[in-house]
């Protein structure tokens, strides 16, 4: 099908089928059931769960607080830690910034921040711009695979550092950080650890309490969930303070009417992730690897990230003698996947980058995102997708067809 120069939406207009869906890291499909325990709560069960002088406003707020009580459960935390957000962008913002004022507020002289320079650019923009009002940020390399050197973060953190904010499990290369012992380092000598777990809850063990982790953002549409809901879950007695004003809503931490049924929506959505998330990944591991083989045969494809560990469901590739652009635009009929992440389209990612890679190493890679639905024949026809377009780039010298 496309040659070079066909566009996306020209593509589209010719495609006999919508494109193999591999980009479950950018966002998953809404489950059904998860429509469907949220149906009542738009148009017949309606009310502000605030209104607490009339039934249906009392109905409302039971259905919130019995999500926030079973995301709670799943979750391993008590329901007050439970912070009701937008998403995991502005959990970040509300965990970092959060922080960093109550700070301010209390009179404390922690200013210095630690991160890592693969971390989202939801955490990432937001300590950037704490750094340029008054705090200061130390962004650490990592490893050529991907994980963070702990000896070095160790020997980063200083008498004033406030907070450490380490991804869970990475939303490019799918490795999973260790946060445990992250914790270890950040608790006897007082610094907060954030971690953006919007990759990790609901696909890996996570029990932010037991792991030492202080503050935990989410987000439903990683999950099966809906968009624009996501959480973050605050460790009992932290202080952050809120980003958006008013209403008093969220134990003052986060104004604004809560959505009920994209609430009710994301604590469905957690419990079904939770329910099959052994056997998913089991199964999505399985097919992941066969991928793997796949491209592995082809030569000159190298894969990005700790191979362990991480996310059953992640696989990220680079490929020799092909060009980035023209690859996907090879690829764009057929396959739904991206090179990077779904939010820095254009650049090579930050990401591969800070692993060592060149800008065009960077740039001819491929992250494959495996999802729920995800059969073992749309695996199979995606590797011979790839194995088809990166065999006629390399013969074209480049050309892209
Ligand atoms: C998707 C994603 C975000 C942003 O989440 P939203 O809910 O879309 O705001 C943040 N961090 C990571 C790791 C993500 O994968």
């Amino acid at each position: 099908m496309a040659n070079g120069e066909c566009n996306a939406l020209a593509s589209m207009g010719h495609m006999a089928a919508s494109p193999i869906q591999l980009d479950h890291q950018a966002t998953t499909p809404c489950d059904a059931a998860v429509v469907e325990a949220m149906a009542p709560w738009w148009s017949e069960q309606f009310a502000n769960p605030s209104s607490r002088s009339h039934r249906p406003g009392l109905l409302a707020a039971a259905a919130v607080e019995a999500a926030r009580d079973g995301i709670a459960a799943a979750l391993g935390v008590e329901p007050e830690a439970v912070v009701f957000t937008s998403g995991a962008t502005e959990a970040n913002n509300l965990a970092l910034k959060g922080l960093a004022e109550a700070e301010l507020e209390r009179g404390g002289s922690r200013r210095h921040l630690v991160t890592l320079a693969t971390e989202h650019r939801a955490v990432l923009d937001p300590l950037r711009y704490l750094a340029r009002h008054g705090f200061e940020l130390t962004e650490l390399a990592v490893g050529r695979d991907g994980l963070v050197d702990l000896e070095q973060l160790e020997a980063a953190l200083r008498p004033d550092t406030l907070l450490v904010s380490v991804m869970a499990a990475h939303n490019e290369i799918g490795v999973l950080q260790p946060l445990e012992a992250i914790a270890r380092l950040c608790r006897p000598r007082g610094i907060s650890l954030h971690s953006d777990g919007a990759q990790a809850i609901g696909h890996i063990p996570l029990r932010p309490g037991e792991l030492g982790i202080d503050l935990l953002s989410g987000s439903g549409h990683k999950l099966y969930g809906p968009k624009g809901i996501g959480l973050l879950l605050v460790r009992p007695g932290l202080r952050i303070a809120p980003q958006l004003h008013g209403g008093g809503q969220e134990q003052g931490v986060r104004g604004g009417t809560l959505p009920v049924p994209l609430i009710v929506g994301l604590a469905k959505a957690l419990e079904l992730a939770v329910a099959d998330q052994r056997q998913r990944a089991e199964r999505l591991g399985g097919l992941r690897d066969q991928l793997w083989q796949q491209l592995e045969a082809l030569g000159g494809v190298h894969r990005n990230g700790a191979v362990a560990p991480r996310l059953a469901h992640n696989l990220n590739v680079s490929i020799d003698g092909v060009e980035g652009s023209a690859l996907l635009r090879q690829l764009r009929g057929e396959l739904a996947v991206s090179s990077g992440s779904a939010c820095s389209a254009g650049e090579p990612s930050h990401v591969l980058r800070a692993l060592g890679l060149s800008r065009q190493r960077a740039a001819a890679s491929l992250r494959f995102g495996l999802g729920r639905h995800t059969t073992a024949a749309e695996i199979a026809a995606a590797g011979q997708a790839v194995a088809a377009a990166v065999t006629a780039l390399r013969r074209g010298g480049q050309g892209g067809g």
